[in-house]
């Protein structure tokens, strides 16, 4: 997607309520009044249809993120543009720059923004499944985890705990710490039974991996990193491009919104195969935000 293009499909503000109007009232959607398949009519001069029949008024924003801002709409399309089109995101400082918002504006439309890419459950992980844990900020050394936290579970940093299949999927998370408990609640939520799991010695998953179809652990302690199959690249991998990432674009993260970021990541990261283009993925979450139903009275 380029920009030319983008500037083709979206030239103005209308051509971006056309897009959301298609997508939530295009023809024969019901009308949220009187229930018939209508065509809604654009009413000149306002950021609404018109039901065909009743004269229902919608409006495709509604529930958006979109909805009654101070930011166009065309500037919402167009961050969502900047954002997708970017391997590793942009930050807030350089969609101040692009689109000549405040700071503080494209701190919250990213904010925004990122609040769509968090996944459905699309079930359980599977397969072969690479679990690790990092703390933001940097993993405590081995030599450290022995010698200081060997009785103390919480760092102050907070954990993230990455899940990946192999040649598949990847489910980040911030728990509370590398303790068992945090560790082993997040990977039976996650992780499919019948998987086989790959980790590094951290005790917190030799004791989880009864439950599972197996387990290889790799030894670094004793700096073997690769034994054949038996390794946590990808997991790692996971790893370098968010925190590479985060160092590019972001510099240092709030802790606060760091699942957002984490599920910006994952979100480019799962479709690292798919042919749509990102664009098309991240507008196509705008549409899965709209709670239409609260429009309709009786949810058909
Ligand atoms: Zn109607």
């Amino acid at each position: 997607m380029t920009y030319s293009r983008f500037l083709e499909l979206f030239p103005d503000n209308d051509a971006c309520l056309e897009y959301l109007k298609a997508k939530f009232f295009g023809d024969g959607t019901p009308c949220p009044k009187c229930e018939r398949p209508s065509k809604f009519h654009r009413i000149s001069g306002r950021s609404a249809y018109s039901c065909q029949f009743c004269g229902h008024h919608v409006y495709p924003t509604a529930g958006t993120i979109m909805h009654k801002t101070t930011v166009s709409l065309q500037l919402w399309f167009f961050a969502i543009y900047l954002m997708s089109s970017t391997r590793c995101g942009i930050s807030a400082k350089q969609l101040e720059r692009e689109i000549g918002v405040t700071y503080k504006t494209a701190h919250r439309m990213f904010k925004q923004i990122r609040t769509l890419l968090a996944e459905d459950d699309d079930g359980k992980l599977s397969g072969d499944v690479e679990v690790d844990e990092s703390a933001y900020g940097g993993k405590p050394r081995a030599y450290d985890t022995r010698r200081k936290l060997g009785r103390i579970r919480k760092t102050h940093k907070p954990t993230i705990l990455a899940m990946v299949e192999r040649k598949g999927r990847v489910r980040p998370l911030v728990i509370p710490d590398r303790g068992s408990r945090s560790i082993h609640m997040a990977v039976t939520q996650h992780v499919l039974e019948d998987s086989m799991l790959f980790t590094d010695e951290w005790n917190a998953y030799q004791t989880i991996a009864g439950r599972y179809r197996g387990h290889r652990r790799i030894k670094h302690l004793a700096k073997v990193y690769v034994d054949g199959e038996t390794h946590t690249q990808t997991v790692e991998g996971f790893f370098g491009l968010f925190k590479n990432g985060v160092r590019g674009v972001y510099h240092a993260i709030s802790t606060t919104y760091l699942q957002n970021y984490l599920d910006e990541y994952a979100f480019r990261y799962n479709r690292r195969f798919s042919s749509q283009p990102m664009f098309w993925a991240f507008l196509e979450r705008v549409e899965k935000a709209q709670p239409r139903l609260a429009s309709q009275p009786h949810g058909s």
